[in-house]
């Protein structure tokens, strides 16, 4: 099932039999503040979902005629870890590797949807790269979750840029800028994503293709980045975590068009400006 938010943070599901609106059936007011009504409804999921389906307030919807949103506001948490890839590291010529790095984190507020710009900051002489991710959306509380329950606790995934400034700054403040963490189009329920740790994911800028990479190449793989993730901190539905970026990484400009795909899960185009 795809699990989005549309016109202005209404809740909407996609399964076989088409889309629906389930904001008046969940009974959320999507103008109530702070936005967290999609954390809420990604706790509830499992127990509600059969139910909201079934409601007579549950409504299709028009896929085409419908602006999506950000699929995720407000989450507890947006963890990502550093170079992920080998070919990256060399690249980079970093000495940074998640497997010895660890998790940082972006702020929440640089989360931005499928028709949001990529708003880049005036810094003049400094340069700002894509990075082609996939987001992880946590389903479940935990703590100290071992390699073998990791995938219980996946509510799903998403497409994820990481954009950053270059530069010695910190990293958290060169990662953070509004729009900085386009994600979506929708979270892809973890049902429709068989194997993702052998997803391939790829991005273009202006139709030519600069990342393109399989998941089964990640240095420290899904499960590990949960394990080491909940050893420090609990895990909260909603919660997001970048799985680190493969080789390709490249500078933006004002005028580019980014686009990523990544396989079972989906695909946006932003505008940059
Ligand atoms: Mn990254």
């Amino acid at each position: 099932m795809k699990v989005f938010r549309f016109n202005g943070g209404r809740i909407g599901v996609a399964n076989q039999e088409g889309w629906f609106d389930v904001t008046d059936s969940y009974g959320v007011n999507p103008a109530s503040w702070p936005p967290v009504q999609m954390v809420q409804f990604i706790a509830d999921f499992d127990s509600c979902i059969k139910n909201l389906l079934a409601h007579a307030d549950t409504k299709p919807i028009d896929a085409e005629s419908i602006r999506l949103d950000v699929p995720l506001e407000w989450p507890n948490k947006l963890l990502a870890y550093p170079v992920n890839y080998v070919k990256h590291g060399e690249e980079m010529k970093s000495t940074n590797r998640a497997d010895r790095n660890g998790f940082f984190m972006k702020a929440n507020s640089s989360l931005s949807g499928p028709n949001d710009p990529i708003v880049l900051p005036e810094i003049p002489g400094r340069e700002i790269h894509h990075e082609c991710e996939l987001g992880i959306v946590i389903g479940k509380k935990g703590k100290n979750i071992s390699r073998e329950e990791a995938f219980d606790y996946i509510f799903g995934y998403a497409c994820l840029i990481d954009m950053v400034v270059r530069g010695k700054e910190e990293r958290v403040m060169r990662k953070s800028y509004d729009s900085f963490c386009p994600f979506g189009p929708w979270i892809v329920t973890a049902d429709e994503v068989p194997n993702p740790s052998n997803i391939q994911a790829r991005l273009w800028v202006n139709d030519v293709l600069k990342q393109d990479a399989n998941t089964k190449d990640l240095i420290v793989d899904i499960p590990e980045m949960i394990q080491t993730a909940s050893r420090v901190a609990t895990l909260y539905p909603g919660d997001i975590i970048a799985t680190g970026t493969p080789e390709g990484v490249g500078p933006v400009n004002r005028g580019d068009r980014v686009r990523i795909a990544i396989e079972n899960v989906g695909e946006m185009t932003l505008q940059v400006k």
